[in-house]
């Protein structure tokens, strides 16, 4: 194999780095480029992925470093000052802290959406060249997927990594779990890596590049308190409200308790009350506060009291609005995707209610 030579800069290591959402495939795409370093172009390589709230719809990230083979691979920190930043969504540039850390060195990918501008892009200075491509048409016309036409993308702008060895780590990884879906995904690298263009013009007012954190050692509030909860659907830290919620339909619960048992982070609230004239737990609704969207729930109720809702149909203030659609159903309004029931307000309408806690 010819040996190849890679365009390493400052830390000895060519770094890529994914902004992505959760449910685009990112995760994958990273694993794939890290096997495709060590077992196609005999370099070192390694890669890790970072998503908080396993929320389809929240941020995540991919981490990917390339190393000759005499070098060692000895930081596993993620990439702060990427060589190649791709980023899979045009939502995502909402947030400027994805172009963290981005300078001269720095190729960008953007997956674009057909017809959109790509001068309206704010792509900031200094970066060394930034290139579109049409990641969301392709997949749908390929019937692949967004990462496989991004990996063909970066294939392209690496400039190190064949067409030939970029299928090969997607046969790899797809061909034996998915077979059926090996030809589109291969249609999807081709057209990625034919199809990724390189933009001219910048614009250098758009977003700061290195962004300080907002809270660390000197700043964050005494006591431990993390003000900033990333586990939730309440706190908008995600930059595009593709996701899904449990919408709870309380008059057709039989209050069986599966999904507090179920949902790892107890989000459901039960209390002492009346079902069919029988004392017994009740389920109060949720506490989307700690909700992050998993849909087990929605799984494992036997009734159909849960059900998939479009979290973008529910925006509001932190909290949910009412689904128009289901408010004639007594209760809704009360324990429903409105409904907001926190153990904190819950606790404190009982006391004020003089009632046991
Ligand atoms: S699983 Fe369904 S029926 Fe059972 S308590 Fe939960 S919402 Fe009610
Ligand atoms: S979707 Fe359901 S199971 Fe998952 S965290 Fe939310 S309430 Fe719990």
């Amino acid at each position: 194999m010819e040996k190849i030579k890679l365009p390493v800069t400052g830390s000895g290591y060519y770094e890529i780095r994914l902004e992505s959402i959760g449910g685009l495939g990112a995760n994958l795409c990273g694993k794939m480029l890290g096997e495709l370093g060590v077992k196609y172009l005999d370099l070192n390589s390694a890669s890790f992925s970072s998503y908080g709230s396993e929320k389809t719809g929240t941020p995540v990230k991919g981490f990917i470093r390339y190393c000759d083979k005499e070098k060692e691979i000895r930081v596993h920190s993620p990439v702060t000052e990427p060589n190649l930043l791709v980023i899979f969504h045009q939502a995502l540039l909402k947030d400027g802290g994805v172009w963290a850390g981005c300078n001269e060195n720095t190729e960008a990918i953007i997956a674009i959406e057909e017809g959109q501008e790509t001068d309206a892009l704010n792509v900031p200075d200094p970066i060394k060249a930034c290139h579109v491509v049409k990641a969301q048409k392709i997949a749908m016309e390929t019937h692949s997927r967004i990462n496989v036409v991004m990996l063909g993308a970066m294939a392209r702008v690496m400039g190190f990594a064949a067409l030939e060895d970029v299928n090969q780590i997607c046969a790899d990884a797809l061909g034996k779990k998915y077979p059926d879906a090996l030809k589109g995904n291969l249609e999807g690298i081709k057209r990625g890596y034919e199809e990724v263009k390189r933009i001219e013009g910048k614009d250098s007012q758009a977003v700061s590049l290195k962004q300080a954190p907002k809270w660390g050692y000197e700043t964050a509030p005494i006591g431990g308190i993390n003000p900033q909860f990333g586990n939730t659907v309440a706190t908008d830290l995600s930059p595009s409200r593709q996701g899904y919620i449990p919408l709870f339909i309380k008059e057709r619960c039989i209050n069986c308790g599966m999904c507090d048992s179920t949902c790892p982070d107890m989000v459901f609230q039960f209390a002492p009350g009346l079902y069919k004239g029988k004392e017994m737990m009740v389920n109060q609704g949720l506490d989307y506060y700690h909700c992050k969207g998993c849909l087990r729930c929605v799984e494992v109720c036997p009734v159909n009291a849960l059900v998939r809702g479009v979290e973008s149909e529910h925006p509001g203030k932190g909290y949910f609005l009412p689904n128009k659609d289901l408010l004639h159903m007594p209760d809704y309004i009360k324990a429903g995707p409105d409904g907001y029931v926190t153990s904190e307000s819950y606790l404190t309408e009982k006391r004020m209610e003089g009632g046991e806690v």
